[in-house]
């Protein structure tokens, strides 16, 4: 196989230009700018590639951009996915904008999360067009929006697509990432009886009520602890809102405490289901006032690719042939996008530059990383789609 032909400078001046443009996710900050000019500039820049290139507006001024670069033959297809949307910039010492390399580092909000993975996307891919070597099956590239919040761009990408494989460009270290958590969030509701304060006999206090309940969740998290994976680590959950009660002379007739739950591979809602379930039937059983009712009000499953897939592997002995090292297959606490694509029946994993600072006062990316990134997809596209 030929050697790369990702070019540095223009990677790194790729880099900037999205660095510079802020893409604000505007779900995360209110009034804030969102995808639209980012989208409008990858869109101009793949047209110059000459990909087949589409703006998609998933909701207003939240656009995804694809560009596809039309295989020869029928073939696999390959997607490769980043998002443009960033978390936001009040805490940030430096100007988040103004992109800054220093000691091989480049600074500025997105850098690490994730325009360094974006540009070295997009530079595999401008690598892939000036190579003349025509691909059999298609290669896929897609910019979308909102990974920050809702997920609302990549949710409308696979509705539209269903590629062979998938990597989506967030930062691994140049490490695979097969693995992730999920998380659902939990409103549980507890019923008290609305009195005057001095009429103990009536009233039925809903917040110590959830007193009870939280006592029992705390207990719950130290079972939790002792179910670990061996790449993401064991479940979790903690309290994140508590309201109830309205006036200091009267029992609290309703308490809700919304709690957040990291789940690991093989755990589903039905998992926090059963949990929560027995906790509350628990209390109840103990003491015939305890009412208490409870509601999942969002989840992302947690994902799990097997280090057989030949996705897997294949990048594998990619990464190996251009960095000289050995990937290790990695798992996250965190939920990614890589959850949507493989929950289609798709095999997809992450991988991407190193750096760090992400949703950070101080954020930056390894340019080197980046350029290795590139040259990795460059020759995984040539080998997975097969050059003809
Ligand atoms: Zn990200």
């Amino acid at each position: 196989m030929s050697s790369s032909l990702v070019d540095r400078e223009s990677t790194v001046d790729l880099l900037k230009d999205l660095v510079k443009i802020d893409s604000v996710n505007p779900s995360l900050v209110k009034g804030a700018a969102g995808e639209a000019e980012i989208a409008e500039f990858l869109s101009d820049y793949m047209q110059g590639l000459g990909l087949r290139t589409a703006v998609e507006e998933v909701d207003t001024g939240r656009p995804n951009v694809v560009g596809v670069l039309e295989g020869e033959e029928q073939g696999p297809s390959l997607l490769l996915n980043g998002h443009t949307d960033t978390v936001g910039v009040d805490y940030m010492d430096v100007d988040p904008f103004n992109p800054v390399i220093r000691d091989g580092k480049l600074y500025g909000r997105g850098a690490f999360d994730m325009k360094g993975g974006l540009a070295s996307i997009v530079a595999a891919t401008k690598a892939v067009v000036e190579s003349d070597r025509k691909l059999r099956g298609n290669l896929v590239i897609s910019a979308v929006c909102d990974e920050e919040y809702a997920s609302i761009g990549t949710e409308r990408l696979m509705n539209d697509i269903l590629p062979d494989a998938a990597i989506i460009g967030e930062p691994t270290e140049l490490d695979i990432l097969v693995a992730h958590k999920g998380f659902s969030w939990v409103e549980i509701v507890t019923r008290g009886f609305a009195a005057h304060g001095s009429q103990h006999e009536k009233g039925i206090d809903a917040i110590a009520m959830m007193g009870r309940v939280l006592v029992e969740l705390e207990k719950l998290q130290g079972g939790l602890a002792r179910k670990t994976h061996e790449k993401v680590g064991h479940p979790t959950l903690h309290a994140s809102i508590i309201e109830g009660g309205s006036e200091l002379s009267t029992y609290p007739d309703c308490c809700v405490l919304k709690i957040e739950w990291r789940t690991v591979p093989g755990e589903d809602e039905s998992t926090i289901r059963n949990e929560i379930e027995s906790v509350l039937s628990g209390l109840a059983s103990r003491d015939g006032n305890f009412k208490a009712d409870y509601e999942i009000i969002l989840s992302r499953g947690p994902m799990e690719v097997s280090e057989n897939e030949s996705i897997c592997q294949s990048l594998a002995n990619v990464i190996l042939e251009v960095t000289g090292r050995v990937p290790e297959y990695i798992g996250r606490p965190f939920w990614l996008d890589t959850e949507i694509i493989w929950r289609k029946g798709v095999p997809a994993v992450a991988f991407g530059p190193s750096g760090d600072g992400a949703h950070a006062a101080v954020e930056y990316v390894n340019v080197e990383s980046v350029i290795t990134a590139a040259r990795v997809l460059e020759r995984f596209a040539h080998s997975y789609l097969g050059s003809i």
